[in-house]
């Protein structure tokens, strides 16, 4: 492993190389974490500014067709109650967002095969004539034709994480619904020739991910150019085949620091894009998981405007916040934020570019 290296500007930030990645992932020293964590700051504030966008999030259903071994919605999970939220619930908390000053509206939810072409496009062009909001749909996999159709009623984004670079850890975690599917990786450039603004990310601390891995991971959001980064830890749900998993000597934490230290090399890496301050992030660190996300390289939050009765039961890991931490008000939004040197961001929030 090579010596630390502390570069003296931004630019040697943003060209160090594999090797110097992976040490900073390493990096176990305060001191020098700092340094990460300051660098990374300032980077952001150059480039993307002191505003935080707030994505409103709605989880409108829990219904799921997938198997994935470690999520609390698998289908395999008989013991999670389910619901899909009708469009008239979905508006009113639309309408809230609107109030509360987000700029844009996250549609998430298990791969539903009730949520179809029709039923978003529909639900999609309501949010538009009836809001302001940019509208984000986080569904999953999804054909190709069906991703087009949501685009034309409005859809303006698109997040689908790959969730790690290694294409063998990727199928082992994530049973394909069909043979044939198109990869996640494949996806993410069909929504970008769709003409979605398209977001991905990565868990950290997955069972068998080394630092290498995480290191490609970093490369290919630069490759990718992505709009948005979504980085959260691997907290596995105790009712999925993952659930009891006793991580091993030598394997990547997926705790709140690692998870902040992918957080500030994606700032560096990709200073334009927009970087949420995630819910696991605050699940790891209730008291101030999301706001170390904000000092670390994070300009965006999505606080969940999900109806309490529908949120209990959107349990894809244990102890996942309730959101509650984050204001759902205008006011309350600008006075936590303000509180932390940041204000609230205006308009639909998307991503900058160079000039
Ligand atoms: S990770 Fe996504 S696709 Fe997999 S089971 Fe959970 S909600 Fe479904």
């Amino acid at each position: 492993m090579t010596e630390q290296v502390v570069p003296v500007d931004e630019r040697g930030w943003q060209e160090l190389d594999d090797a110097q990645l992976e040490r900073w992932l390493r990096e176990t020293d305060p001191r020098l974490l700092q340094k990460l964590w300051e660098a990374a700051d300032r980077t952001r504030r150059a480039y993307v500014g002191d505003e935080v966008h707030c994505r409103g999030l709605v989880e409108l259903s829990s219904h799921c067709r997938r198997g994935c071994l470690y999520c609390g919605l698998a289908v395999s999970n008989r013991g999670l109650e389910r619901y899909r939220m009708s469009d008239e619930d979905v508006l009113a908390c639309a309408e809230r967002m609107r109030r509360a000053g987000c700029g844009s509206i996250v549609l998430q939810g298990g791969e539903d095969p009730c949520l179809d072409t029709d039923r978003v496009s529909t639900l999609v062009r309501r949010i538009k004539t009836t809001t302001e909001l940019a509208v984000t749909l986080s569904l999953g996999e999804r054909e190709p034709e069906e991703l087009w159709s949501w685009r034309q009623a409005g859809a303006d984004r698109y997040l689908l994480r790959f969730e790690t670079s290694e294409a063998d850890l990727y199928a082992m975690l994530h049973p394909p619904f069909a043979p044939g599917a198109l990869s996640r990786l494949a996806l993410l450039e069909v929504l970008r020739r769709t003409g979605y603004e398209v977001g991905s990310g990565v868990m950290v601390g997955l069972p068998g991910q080394s630092y290498r891995s995480l290191v490609r991971d970093l490369r290919l959001f630069r490759e990718l150019d992505l709009d948005m980064i979504g980085l959260g830890p691997f907290i596995p749900h105790p009712a999925t085949p993952l659930g009891g998993l006793i991580p091993r000597a030598g394997d990547v934490p997926g705790d709140a620091t690692m998870t902040c230290k992918l957080y500030a090399l994606a700032r560096l890496l990709c200073p334009f894009s927009n970087l949420p301050s995630t819910t696991a992030l605050g699940t790891l660190d209730p008291a101030e998981g999301r706001e170390l996300g904000l000092r670390r390289g994070a300009n965006v939050l999505m606080p969940n405007f999900t109806p309490p009765a529908f949120r209990e039961r959107y349990r894809i890991y244990p102890g996942k916040t309730d959101g509650s931490t984050i204001p759902l008000t205008r006011e309350g939004l600008e006075t936590w934020l303000g509180e932390r040197g940041r204000k609230l961001g205006t308009g639909p929030g998307s991503r900058r570019r160079r000039g």
